[in-house]
């Protein structure tokens, strides 16, 4: 690496040229960890080994899906959860879906929604 002339960063302190300020390295740290905290994973909405037991044996005793009535694979929110665990978990919206339902429905939503 070339040795290029100290830089002066934003903050003010000097830097030599092929390191990263102090400042700089704290706020990627920052900026990971805020990333770790927002990183929406499926543990965190809710879908658990739990999650897939029950909807297993939803499905057992929905197995058609309600729109078409063809083999049912997928357990669908019928009101968004948003991450709501009441929603998430109440029975009374769950339905029983095919895949290619699920996707039908979900993308009219995201229509609807405008995303
Ligand atoms: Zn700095
Ligand atoms: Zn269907």
């Amino acid at each position: 690496m070339p040795v290029r002339a100290p830089r002066i960063c934003s903050c003010g302190n000097i830097v030599p040229s092929n390191e990263r300020c102090a400042c700089q390295i704290k706020r990627d740290q920052e900026r990971k960890y805020r990333f770790d905290q927002t990183r929406p994973n499926a543990r965190k909405r809710g879908y658990t080994a739990e999650w897939t037991k029950e909807a297993k044996a939803f499905l057992k005793a929905n197995p058609n899906c309600r729109k078409c009535g063809e083999p049912a694979s997928v357990v669908d929110h019928i009101q968004p959860h948003r991450g709501n665990m009441r929603l998430f978990w109440n029975k009374a919206n769950w339905q029983p879906l095919c895949t290619h339902c699920h996707n039908v429905t979900k993308q009219s939503e995201e229509k609807r929604l405008g995303i």
